[in-house]
């Protein structure tokens, strides 16, 4: 990369180590022009595929909308935070391996329901009797608020 110092084509690597867990390579570089010393750092470019609805439009992948779907299902359960992020990378990490840049909502709800199978039967449940009917994690969100809206039935 150029030097940003004096803008000369050439820069050397003279030093390259894993940081943030292995997550990033920093970078020690220095001109070959000027000598100026510089420090990149680079990290992998994580694409989540766009998610393909029933009615056939497309959504960006929403992270926060995932986890808001599982802690409802997760609710009152003895689930600890770590387990549910857990269970997210774990999905994450699948959407991305499958290589494709749009996939079908249905397919993240079925990884979804997966996770949930191993975290807590009861989660599990509840997230499949209702997201079977809308195979959408915004639809199913608003069916669980509006039952927990309604009043207990005795
Ligand atoms: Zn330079």
């Amino acid at each position: 990369m150029h030097c940003p110092f004096c803008g000369a084509n050439d820069t050397k690597v003279i030093d390259s180590r894993l940081v943030a867990e292995g997550e990033q390579v920093r970078r020690r570089r220095e001109c070959l022009a000027c000598e100026e010393r510089f420090t990149t750092f680079e990290t992998a470019e994580l694409v989540m595929p766009r998610l393909i609805k029933s009615d056939g439009s497309r959504q960006p992948f929403d992270e926060e909308k995932l986890r808001a779907g599982m802690q409802r299902a997760l609710e009152k359960r003895p689930v600890s935070v770590e387990r549910l992020e857990a269970a997210i990378v774990h999905i994450k990490h699948k959407l991305r391996a499958a290589g494709e840049r749009e996939i079908k909502s249905r397919v993240l709800g079925e990884l979804v329901m997966g996770e949930l199978q191993k975290l807590d039967e009861v989660a599990y449940i509840r997230f499949a009797s209702v997201y079977r009917r809308f195979q959408d994690l915004n639809e199913f969100r608003e069916e669980i608020e509006r039952l927990s809206r309604e009043p207990n039935k005795e």
